[in-house]
């Protein structure tokens, strides 16, 4: 039996039941695609259960509000996923008769889909022959087949499309790329490979040189950025001041609370003297009630050095482009998560 054929019977009795192949129609394979991009099955089946009861057809996505979407969206991360999402579920409503496209190239040149995403929702959909790679196959082929080129190279991502496209099956394509995720998803794991219950086992290069450790290579490692931010939560009586980001930064159009940014870590003293506490509080008296604990906030490239002071301001104090918002409207708003992570200390 070929490599795509044992791995496919593995699949047909091993694979997790999951709704979006229980209902494997274009929308909901797209949506659970989406937000998989970077996210566990786990963290991400709730989203998926939520956008289907909030969105259940592509249509009421499209003439959802972003607020909406974004409100869905809230904790998951990664926020231009569901600005895309919102984006290419337009762009299907307009220009393909709210009808999601079943070739290849009108599915790759929607928002927010990528040579990976497009084939698996080509193969998943649609039974088109193209090979998905995504991080578990990376991993899969590289040690299948010991391929030692770097899977964060473009010469490397090649290496592996065409390793990808030699082992597919033509037949069975969604099949056959659904198993290969779920291979390496259940058992051909990044530290701890389960090579005793695998079925490929005996044909496996890595195990018979006993490097699977060492495969799939990477050229670089990423470089973190360090970011330090100091939020302001004003209080004036019982509402909060926030704002819609609109920055072309990290999570653009979700609420936040005042904030300063700093290029390395500072004391309350110094954000004090700086431009953007004159131009929030222009010489007008504040109270601080408290200063919460350190928070570190890991994003793929950057890390969030964050902390929260609680502020209280007089009745006649007022700051333009925010709104004052009481607690119990928070939920209206989509905030990050480090941002909700702040507001559950407060509930306690
Ligand atoms: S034998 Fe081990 S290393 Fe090889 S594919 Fe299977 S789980 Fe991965």
């Amino acid at each position: 039996m070929q490599v795509s054929q044992l791995i496919g019977s593995w699949y047909d009795s091993h694979k997790r039941s999951l709704p979006w192949r229980e209902n494997p129609e274009p929308y909901r394979i797209w949506l659970s695609e989406i937000i998989l991009q970077q996210t566990r099955v786990n963290q991400g089946m709730p989203y998926y259960t939520r956008f289907t009861e909030r969105f259940p057809t592509l249509r009421e996505l499209a003439d959802a509000s972003l607020d909406a979407v974004l409100l869905a969206w809230e904790g998951l991360g990664y926020y231009n996923r569901a600005h895309n999402l919102h984006r290419a579920a337009q762009t299907i409503r307009d220009e393909h008769q709210g009808i999601f496209p079943s070739d290849y190239s009108s599915i790759r040149a929607l928002p927010g889909i990528g040579d990976y995403t497009a084939a698996a929702i080509a193969s998943l959909a649609f039974n088109l022959p193209y090979a998905a790679v995504d991080g578990n196959v990376y991993r899969v082929l590289s040690r299948i087949l010991g391929i030692p080129d770097p899977v964060d190279t473009s010469s490397g991502k090649k290496t592996f499309q065409n390793a990808a496209n030699s082992l597919l099956d033509r037949q069975l394509p969604g099949r056959h790329n659904q198993a290969m995720i779920e291979l390496g998803a259940l058992v051909c794991l990044p530290k701890n490979p389960q090579c005793s219950s695998c079925p490929v086992q005996h044909c496996c290069w890595a195990f018979k040189e006993g490097i699977t450790r060492e495969l799939p290579t990477k050229n670089k490692k990423s470089r973190i950025r360090n970011r330090y931010f100091h939020y302001l939560a004003i209080w004036q009586d019982h509402n909060l001041y926030i704002k819609q980001r609109n920055a072309k930064d990290i999570w653009p159009m979700l609420y936040e609370l005042p904030l300063i940014e700093t290029p390395h870590p500072a004391e309350l003293e110094t954000l004090m003297l700086s431009r953007e506490w004159q131009t929030l509080f222009h010489g007008t008296k504040v109270t601080l009630l408290n200063t919460s604990r350190s928070y570190l906030h890991k994003l793929s490239h950057q890390h969030i050095h964050a902390r929260f002071y609680k502020i209280k301001v007089e009745p006649d104090y007022t700051l333009e482009e925010y709104r004052a918002v009481p607690a119990d409207e928070f939920n209206r708003y989509a905030f990050p998560k480090l941002i909700l992570s702040y507001f559950n200390t407060m509930k306690q």
